[in-house]
Formats: structure tokens, sequence, C-alpha cells
């Protein structure tokens, strides 16, 4: 099996290579340097992950997989959620999004935030969908080094450490991401 994932992130083609068996092969844009990433205009996940999976698609012909992924907050009615990637500037630095959110989230005392991954998988003319979630609570500050993004400051219910505080495998085992793999591995075969 061949795929192409559309992401430019390291991090995110990683973890979701350890999530595919053993043996595929497995391709993301870094491999194609000629093609720049799509603008993600949509307003849900799925519409920005529609966007990258055609996209990628349309422009190899490799059935392509793509991820996109929001942190919806409880108590900043639901943001930065689909806006998570750019939330705190067109840039979009991890550390000045995870600096925002934990200066939004000063003094407040509902904590409960949860991930959503929906992917989008796009072979001959279709797209289908998948979803996973992970609830939790936003930490007051930062820990941690391992994963990316929101890790940091993300306590998974039922831990008492930040996402960042945990082994690749660690986070593949419970992971938004790893639900929504899941989900779609269990369609494809
Ligand atoms: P996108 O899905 O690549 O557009 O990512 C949206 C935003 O969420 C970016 O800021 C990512 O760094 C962040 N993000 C995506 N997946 C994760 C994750 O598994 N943990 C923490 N942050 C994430």
């Amino acid at each position: 099996m061949k795929i192409l994932i559309a992401s430019n992130n390291a991090h995110k083609v990683l973890e979701i290579q350890n999530l595919l068996p053993k043996g595929w092969e497995v391709l993301s844009f870094k491999d194609f340097p000629e093609l720049s990433s799509p603008e993600e205009n949509g307003i849900t996940l799925a519409e920005n992950a529609k966007i990258k999976a055609e996209y990628g698609f349309l422009n190899t012909g490799i059935p392509t997989l793509a991820d996109d992924t929001g942190l919806f907050v409880d108590a900043l009615e639901g943001r930065p959620g689909v806006h998570s990637a750019r939330y705190a500037g067109p840039q979009g630095v991890d550390v000045d999004n995870v600096n925002l959110l934990l200066q939004e989230l000063s003094g407040k005392e509902n904590r409960n935030a949860f991930f959503i991954t929906v992917l989008a998988w796009c072979t001959e003319g279709k797209v289908v969908y998948f979803e996973g979630k992970l609830s939790g609570n936003m930490d007051t500050q930062i820990s941690g080094q391992q994963g990316f993004g929101y890790d940091p400051i993300f306590i998974p219910q039922g831990f008492k450490k930040s996402l960042a505080n945990f082994s690749m495998e660690e986070k593949n085992a419970i992971s938004h991401r790893k639900k929504a793999l899941e989900a779609w591995l269990t369609a494809i075969n």
C-alpha cells in the first residue's frame, strides 16, 4: 500500500506513520518540494481536511490522507477550534499559540477541553471522513518536551501529566489521531 499524508508537519507525519501497518510506503508533502501547502480556508475541520486531501491526490495521483486537528476549550467557547494552527498569528508558531492560550485561560476555573482530529481520505474521485476525540484539561503551565502543538499544556483525562510528557507510543495509545486512524483502517480493510 502506498499513501500520501497531506502534511508538512514532521511530528504529525511521524505519529501517523507509527500507527500504520509496517511495510506501507508512506509519503508526505516533504517528498514533493514542488508542492506548496494549500490554503486552509474552510470553516470546519472536515472542510480543511478535504482541501488538503484533494490537493494531495490531484497533484500526485497517490491516495491521500489528510488530518485536520483542533483544540476546543470550554471556557473559551470552543476556541481555538478550527483556528488552532494560526491562533496567535499567521506564522502558526506553536509556542506563541500556547502562550496566548495560557494567558486567555489565566484565572479560569473551568479547564475542560478536547482535541478532535478529522481525517479525509481521498482516492479516485471520492472523499470520506473519520473522526477521533481526546478529552482532558488545560494545564496552567507548560511542561514536557515530547509531541508538538498544544501538547505541553493539555492533560488527557485520567492522567496527571501533559501530553508532552508522553512518549510517542504512549500518546499514540490514547490520542484523537489514533482513534480517527483506527476508524479509517477498519473502513479500508
Ligand atoms: P493542523 O491539523 O496541522 O492544522 O493543526 C492545527 C493546530 O493544532 C496546530 O497548531 C497544531 O500544532 C495543533 N495540533 C495538531 N495536532 C495536535 C496534537 O496531537 N497535539 C497538540 N497539538 C496539535
